[in-house]
């Protein structure tokens, strides 16, 4: 891999690789983008197969965060951390030494948690460092959030594709049942949505189908539903090539992360088949709003207020493909890009004036 070539070409401002004997500690942290704000993004640990996927890992994941931010509308900017050692080897000594990495940044880096850390591990990150989030949850965990910024989503593309004004009487199928989807679910039901639902643990689906009237199927039918929306709350990588040619629904609103299995390919046959997507890291940004939030001082009022702000970004996103016909991804990544470049503008001037 060449390296520099590699982080010139992602636009990454810095990567810095932490490496100790005593206790024995790799770690990689990627600082992509800090012209909004500080860098924010959670650390994984992992065993990873060699350091080069490690840091394709860490270089990816970064960049996006900084796109999820700037879409968002938060003034932070995106990296992402990782920790190479099996979950087992995780130690007391091995968090603390990465917490005095993250220290060393000096809050140009703020991390919480993702793979295989708990928030037990990011008190134990915290003894060595303030800048990290999800120490304790103020807010009561970012799931309600979440699913209210994808009932957004749904409202900003119904709208855009169905004119309609409200979610009365749409159909939507609902992949996945779990934090995020229930919340979904119960946003919709309360709406006037018809609910069909699928989980692999049946008992979930049916307290879905108790509390809000959704009709279970089985997990590989609810690709091929006859419905209006198809909305994916369980895992990434399901908008493939096997399952778009037997996606009926005209939109695709959900949660999940990293949807598309390939951004380009995926995307393409999506906009051929005229179903609009709405991009994930914009849809299910209300996690990060809300742990962003929590940094900040929570205000439950506020975060609502800038969770709802994912109708208006997403109908922009929604005009600009359309206008410069573009995948509504690529129309997302233009959107924040040009977000990036206005914040770097304006810090520019302050620098003139001071
Ligand atoms: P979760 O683990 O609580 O729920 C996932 C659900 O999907 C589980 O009920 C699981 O049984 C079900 N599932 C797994 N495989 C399935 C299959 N083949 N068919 C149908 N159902 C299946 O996770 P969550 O917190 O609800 O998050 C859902 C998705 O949204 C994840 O991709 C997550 O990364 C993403 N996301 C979550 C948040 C958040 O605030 N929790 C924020 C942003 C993105």
């Amino acid at each position: 891999m060449k390296l520099f070539e590699t982080v010139n070409e992602m636009g990454h401002e810095q990567v810095l690789f932490c490496h100790g004997k005593d206790p024995d500690i790799k770690a990689i942290i990627a600082i992509h983008d800090t012209s909004i704000g500080p860098a924010m993004g959670a650390t994984r640990l992992l065993p990873y197969v060699n350091e080069e996927v490690a840091l394709k890992d860490a270089l990816r994941l970064s960049r996006g965060m900084t796109y999820k931010a700037a879409c968002a509308n938060i003034p932070v900017g995106g990296g992402k951390a990782v920790i190479i050692a099996k979950p087992e080897h995780k130690t007391e000594d091995l968090l603390r030494a990465y917490g005095r990495f993250v220290e060393s940044l000096q809050g140009r880096f703020i991390t919480g948690q993702d793979m295989n850390l708990t928030p037990q591990d990011i008190r134990v990150i915290n003894k060595e460092t303030k800048h990290v989030v999800g120490v304790e949850e103020k807010s009561g965990g970012p799931a309600p959030v979440t699913a209210w910024g994808v009932i957004q989503g749904i409202k900003a593309a119904a709208q855009f594709r169905l004119q309609a004004g409200q979610l009365k009487g749409l159909k939507v199928a609902v992949q996945g049942l779990g934090n995020v989807g229930q919340n979904v679910c119960q946003y919709l039901h309360e709406h006037g949505a018809s609910l069909y639902v699928t989980d692999v643990n049946s008992e979930k689906a049916e307290q879905v189908k108790r509390l809000f009237g959704a009709k279970i199927v089985e997990p590989n039918e609810i690709y091929s539903l006859d419905v209006d929306v198809f909305s994916p709350c369980a895992f990434g990588g399901i908008l493939n090539s096997d399952t778009i040619p037997n996606i009926r629904a005209t939109i695709i609103a959900g949660a999940a992360n990293n949807q598309l299995d390939n951004e380009i390919i995926h995307g393409m046959m999506l906009a051929e088949k005229q179903i609009l997507y709405c991009p994930d890291y914009v849809i299910n940004s209300g996690g990060l709003i809300n742990v962003y939030n929590e940094m900040i001082g929570y205000d439950e009022k506020k975060v609502f207020q800038q969770i709802n702000g994912i109708y208006d970004t997403l109908l922009a996103i929604f005009t600009l493909a359309q206008h410069k016909k573009i995948t509504t991804n690529d129309a997302a990544k233009q959107l924040a890009e040009d977000r990036i470049i206005s914040a770097r503008k304006l810090k520019a001037k302050e620098l003139v004036r001071v």
